[in-house]
């Protein structure tokens, strides 16, 4: 009745509501939650806690006027994600500095829309009102918004015409995150484990601040204008010509120059320069595929710039004999079949090393794919 020859059993560790062959088996532990790690990730503070997150936040804030950002942009407080974006850019349009529109309530908008286009910025809004915002609870919602990067985003940086970009002075750009895969075992993601790994990164020139010049002075760049653009203009034909916008070959699209003699020795008038650095990477039990960990700020700096993140993503590598399902593990063995009609024992290794002996119930014939 049996098929003749090896049978393959599937054994698995600790599966879901069945007790296990052997005592002590565990699932890994779950991972802390994400929105844990990203509010952290916003304060600055490494991503992966090592004490238990307390409380959402550090005090009990005081409730404060919840209702203004949605007047602002004239919407209901149910209003969905589309409804804000079509409300901030009908009404951004028409108050915009560079149509003669009002500053004052060109920026309200952006404040208002930057809070409410953010779930967890507007879930505190709701909540907790303007003023947890401003104390900063939502990562910097009050004051830090420019007004103008959020029309940007909405319709580019060339609205409003004519060198109007620069003209409103430097604005802090944020720089990219630069994203790292990170390879993890099993035994990695279960024990937990911190790696060291060594970067490139470019940080400002601490000679010169990241100016590129001794004296912290800059010329206007004399191809460009200091606009950072050059416009090139084709004749295509008797009465059709086409405008191109590039950024400047001589200063790299940022508008100035430097002097030749005030160049800054340390950086050669680059204002950064490579550094290596060693970041130390903890991985958490539990950890799963794909997963990231953030490393705020930390990615390359630039002028002008707020720097970036680095970021990790866990790559779980295969195991020659165990595998993940979520927080499950499985092991496959096969057993002969005098073993599956008479019983049989095992001594498997777990992934912390721990020695556990599985065994059949007395008695019990073991079929192919059977469970324990
Ligand atoms: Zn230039
Ligand atoms: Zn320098």
């Amino acid at each position: 009745a049996y098929p003749a020859g090896p049978n393959p059993l599937s054994l698995s560790l600790a599966p879901p509501g069945r007790p296990t062959l052997t005592a002590s088996s565990s699932p890994l532990p779950r991972p802390r939650e994400r929105g844990d790690r990203r509010r952290r990730a916003r304060r600055g503070l490494p991503t992966h806690p090592t004490t238990p997150p307390a409380k959402m936040f550090g005090r009990a804030p005081k409730k404060s006027d919840n209702t203004k950002y949605y007047e602002v942009l004239g919407v209901p407080k149910n209003a969905a994600q589309d409804d804000l974006k079509k409300a901030y850019r009908k009404a951004a349009i028409k108050n915009h500095p560079d149509k003669g529109g009002d500053p004052e309530k060109f920026k309200e908008l952006a404040q208002a829309y930057e809070v409410l286009s953010d779930p967890e910025k507007r879930e505190i809004y709701d909540q907790y009102g303007e003023d947890a915002l401003k104390e900063g609870m939502g990562g910097g919602g009050g004051g830090g918004v420019d007004p103008f990067d959020i029309f940007s985003s909405f319709f580019g940086p060339s609205f409003g015409g004519g060198g109007g970009g620069s003209s409103r002075g430097r604005r802090q750009r944020r720089g990219e995150d630069v994203v790292h895969p990170l390879k993890a075992s099993l035994e990695d993601l279960y024990n937990g484990t911190s790696k060291k790994l060594s970067l490139s990164r470019s940080v400002l020139c601490s000679k010169c601040k990241g100016k590129g010049s001794k004296s912290g002075a800059s010329m206007r760049c004399p191809g460009c204008q200091g606009s950072g653009m050059k416009v090139t203009i084709r004749q295509l034909g008797p009465s059709m010509i086409q405008q191109m916008q590039q950024a400047c070959n001589d200063c790299k699209g940022t508008g100035e120059s430097i002097n030749d003699k005030d160049r800054c020795p340390g950086c050669k008038g680059e204002k950064v320069l490579q550094e290596k650095k060693v970041l130390e990477v903890h991985v958490e039990k539990g950890m799963q595929h794909n997963q990231k960990i953030t490393f705020p700020g930390e990615a390359d700096e630039a002028p002008d710039t707020v720097t970036g993140d680095i970021v990790f993503v866990v790559q779980q590598k295969e195991h020659p004999k165990f595998k993940r399902k979520g927080d499950d593990l499985f092991y496959e063995h096969t057993i002969s079949l005098t073993e599956a009609l008479c019983g049989f024992q095992l001594v498997l290794t777990h992934l912390d090393n721990r020695q556990l002996l599985i065994k059949s119930n007395p008695g019990e014939v073991v079929k192919p794919g059977m469970a324990s």
